[in-house]
């Protein structure tokens, strides 16, 4: 199969893989780090060891580490925090939050502020943050979308101010991690928190991690005695392990795996598009630039059809963000973009890794449009 799904979720790294076995052969991997035995120590320390890595990738401390189940627990615990601290109904939010992030902002704030998204000049959708005019609050943002390219503006810096006036701030990275350098003593120094997940980033599904600025006992619950006090529960260590391993992968190997999946995304691109000119289809719309990771395109037929004659075909796209495939309503996040119901529906999704062979992605770029020219009768 040639998977174009990486936005849902990518492949395990053969490196985070064979870590995970090595894990599995040792006695660590019998105990509980929380047991005082010798088992219960040898896992402690193989959960400090991936703190520290984890703690790496963000250019943060161990201390400020939290393992989740991953991006959308990290999200919905950092709101809540966020709400809680604040003692303000009033969030900043963009129109385009996954759902975890979405949700419970309107669950839980009253006062709901979001963005402006616009297309540039270059054909960038642009998304633009106005400061809203009450005191104080939370911010949430995410830092890339899931289903389309978006890129910020200046105004991002907005954030930074509101941060030095008492907002707190909270970023869903969990697109973001993947492909760009976080750093939350430098460029993400206004952020009190931000998520990642692990089976975004080539670690396992159910794996996520939150880092906290200043880690509170009672962050949110009641004070629990693992993730130092903040989040209840026997660690996952088979899944941290495997975070761990990938947060490491990026620290040696990230502009290659950056670069390996550009590539990919070029190849797709430039044999999709010939195709489509060498079939005579012409009203095929790209929404926004591809980012090197990810395209959305406006077809002008059916999404879900598309996706599957594509997987008949043996290629796996998808028609809009994973989660919300089984819904029938049209993606909120390609309306707030400008597209109409019927636009939306008409809408797909292709993202790569760096686990991909540019040649294949190219050979599914050919794949992908001959489905369309087909449907189109073309
Ligand atoms: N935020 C974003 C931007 C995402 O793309 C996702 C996953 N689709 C999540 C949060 C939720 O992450 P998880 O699947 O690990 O719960």
């Amino acid at each position: 199969m040639i998977y174009l799904d990486n936005a849902a979720t990518t492949p395990i790294h053969p490196y985070v893989w064979s870590e995970m076995k090595r894990f599995m052969q040792m006695s660590a991997s019998l105990g509980n780090p929380s047991s005082i035995h010798s088992a219960g120590r040898a896992a402690k320390k193989i959960l400090d060891d991936a703190r520290l890595e984890v703690a790496g990738f963000f250019n943060a401390s161990p201390s400020q580490i939290i393992f989740t189940s991953g991006g959308t627990e990290s999200n919905r615990l950092a709101i809540a925090h966020a709400f809680n601290k604040s003692k303000s109904n009033s969030i900043l939010t963009t129109e385009i939050e996954h759902d975890s992030a979405d949700t419970i902002s309107n669950m839980i704030f009253t006062d709901i502020h979001t963005t402006r998204i616009s297309k540039n000049e270059a054909g960038e959708l642009v998304m633009s943050v106005k400061k809203p005019l009450v005191e104080t609050g939370a911010v949430s943002v995410m830092l890339r979308n899931n289903e389309v390219p978006i890129v910020w503006d200046d105004s991002v810096h907005i954030i930074e101010q509101m941060h030095e006036h008492g907002w707190i701030t909270h970023a869903d990275a969990v697109q973001f991690a993947p492909h760009e350098v976080i750093d939350v003593n430098g460029q993400h120094k206004m952020f009190d928190s931000m998520s990642i997940s692990g089976h975004k980033m080539y670690a396992p599904k159910g794996i996520g991690a939150l880092f906290v600025r200043n880690p509170e006992k009672n962050y949110l619950y009641d004070a629990s005695k693992q993730e130092f006090g903040i989040r209840r529960g026997t660690e996952n260590m088979l899944g941290i392990v495997g975070l761990a391993a990938a947060c490491r992968l990026f620290k040696t190997r990230r502009n290659k795996l950056v670069q390996r999946e550009k590539e990919c995304a070029e190849a797709f691109e430039n044999c999709f598009w010939a195709r489509l000119r060498e079939r005579g289809v012409d009203d095929v719309r790209e929404n926004g630039l591809c980012n090197g990771a990810l395209a959305s395109y406006m077809t002008g037929e059916d999404a879900e059809t598309l996706v599957l004659m594509c997987d008949a075909r043996g290629v796996a796209i998808s028609a809009g963000a994973a989660c919300n495939s089984h819904e029938s309503k049209p993606s909120r996040v390609l309306k707030a973009i400008g597209l109409t119901d019927a636009e939306a529906r008409q809408t797909i999704r292709v993202s790569f890794s760096a686990m991909q062979e540019p040649v294949n992605c190219g050979i599914g770029g050919e794949i992908v449009a001959d489905c369309i020219a087909d449907l189109k009768g073309k």
